[in-house]
């Protein structure tokens, strides 16, 4: 298997720290406000990601955070406590915004079919583990206290931006206003607030420093090794984290084990737009999956869509583009209905069977090409040369990755066995050009209150009315 690692901007074969097991940690969402759709578009990446690496025979552990404290409305701790800010907004307590829409969230990686993380961890349960990392950076140098915060010195190391290649001599120069005075480079960043500019911050734990919050970065930093270890395989997130979020994490981890090399592949999903550009909160302009739900739309419509672009390549959402993928999506549940009434899943599969295997395996093992692998069940699906029994197989094998629920359609079986017997004997019959014979059966089905239904893979009985 093959995956694009950000850090080396190439596309790597993959090799797991122990063999036949992967650690992922994936940045989770910010609790204050519903996921949009761009959100979870990453959320769908990371899922399928971990689904070919299980395909692969790897046992994943899959980290995700929830994020319900620390995170401001600017990556560089300027801008206000999104938390705080949407609890003041809505007259409620931080605390039950958080649960809210964690459950909001929860509710709709469910109806996407996105496996759950096998550890979800709020940052609000883990201020000991940040509070211990702030502690070893401390201890080695790391950090610096100014009116009252505890910052990380990215002077201290001299790898400072190598995820996102960043100039640090460019963006010195180049650096805006920074409203934060008390930091020496402009590109340090909070680890601990205390003399907070938020004085209504309702979410403060006793720490060292004094009473206070974490920032964002260093959530992700303690969670991620709290369960994953001092190294892990993989870091998932969409790109906009690179450049601040993910350059934060990495400062920080290996600062604090003092040891390089602390994720070894750094995975980024591209952004959804709509025509203004990225999808997003702040901008106002964004959809939730609960909107196309009330349009009409199944989620699995929208995770449709998703498969059909590459993680690594903008998508650009539109009902118009929502709308082919529905009837992409239903269409290919007629197909798998009509096969399912007429044939079980085959034991073995024929050469030309596998062939189809082989095209949806290299599609998926190449860095996650699901538009490939999506054309290899369509073409499966075509190909009078594949036993129904054998696509019936495939389908479902497939369906592990792409999680269509195709093997929860139903063959809604029409016709008592006889009728199904006579359907089977009018395909042999129409196989073998006999059609007087093929004929003479339609009939009788009909005199017994059927349509029969012809489809490029297969033909099924429908009551007629
Ligand atoms: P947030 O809840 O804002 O912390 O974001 C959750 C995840 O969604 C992060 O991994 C972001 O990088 C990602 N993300 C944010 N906006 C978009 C977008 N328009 N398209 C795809 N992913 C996004
Ligand atoms: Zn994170």
């Amino acid at each position: 298997m093959r995956i694009y690692n950000t850090m080396s901007r190439s596309v790597e074969p993959f090799e797991s720290i122990e063999q036949g097991k992967v650690g992922m940690y994936c940045c989770g969402p910010t609790v204050y406000n519903y996921a949009h759709i761009g959100n979870l578009r990453t959320y769908i990446f990371e899922d399928v990601l971990r689904r070919v690496l299980e395909k692969n025979g790897y046992d994943v552990k899959h980290v995700m955070n929830i994020t319900d404290v620390g995170h401001l409305t600017g990556d560089g701790d300027d801008g206000e406590d999104k938390m705080s800010k949407s609890a003041k907004e809505q007259g409620r307590s931080v605390w039950d915004i958080a649960a809210f829409y964690t459950k909001a969230f929860m509710d709709d990686i469910t109806s996407l079919n996105i496996e759950k993380a096998k550890i979800i961890c709020k940052a609000t349960d883990h201020i000991a583990d940040m509070i211990e990392v702030i502690k070893e950076l401390e201890r080695r140098g790391h950090t610096y206290t100014a009116d009252g915060n505890v910052y990380f010195s990215i002077d201290t190391i001299d790898d400072y931006g190598k995820l996102a290649r960043l100039n640090l001599e460019e963006l010195r120069e180049g650096a805006r206003i920074e409203v934060d005075s008390a930091k020496r480079n402009p590109k340090d960043f909070v680890l601990w607030f205390t003399n907070s500019k938020f004085k209504d911050q309702a979410m403060t734990w006793d720490s060292p420093w004094g009473i206070g919050y974490p920032g964002w970065h260093v959530e992700c930093t303690a969670m991620s090794m709290k369960y994953l270890g001092k190294h892990f395989d993989i870091h998932c997130g969409g790109i906009d984290a690179i450049p601040v979020h993910h350059t934060n994490e990495i400062a920080q981890s290996e600062a604090a084990t003092g040891e390089k090399d602390w994720v070894h592949y750094w995975c980024h999903g591209e952004f959804l737009i709509n025509d203004k550009g990225k999808m997003s909160k702040s901008s106002g302009e964004f959809l939730t999956l609960s909107t196309l739900l009330k349009h009409g739309y199944d989620a699995l419509d929208y995770r449709y869509l998703c498969l059909g672009a590459h993680y690594r390549s903008q998508l650009k959402f539109s009902y118009e583009a929502l709308d082919h993928a529905r009837s992409a999506r239903l269409s290919l549940i007629e197909k798998v209905k009509a096969l399912k009434a007429s044939s079980e899943p085959a034991k073995d599969l024929s050469e030309k069977a596998l062939l189809y295997k082989k095209e949806f395996d290299d599609a998926l093992d190449n860095d996650l090409h699901t538009p490939q692998a999506l054309a290899a069940l369509w073409s499966l699906l075509k190909d009078g040369g594949v036993r129904d029994g054998e696509k019936l197989a495939l389908i479902s094998y497939m369906d592990n990755v792409f999680a269509l629920s195709l093997d929860k359609v139903t063959a809604e079986r029409v016709g008592s066995d006889e009728d199904i017997a006579l359907l089977n004997e009018r395909s042999e019959a129409k196989k073998n050009k006999d059609y007087a014979r093929a004929d003479e059966i339609r009939k009788i089905l009909m005199e017994r209150g059927y349509v029969v239904k012809d489809t490029p893979s297969g033909s099924y009985l429908e009551k007629s009315v």
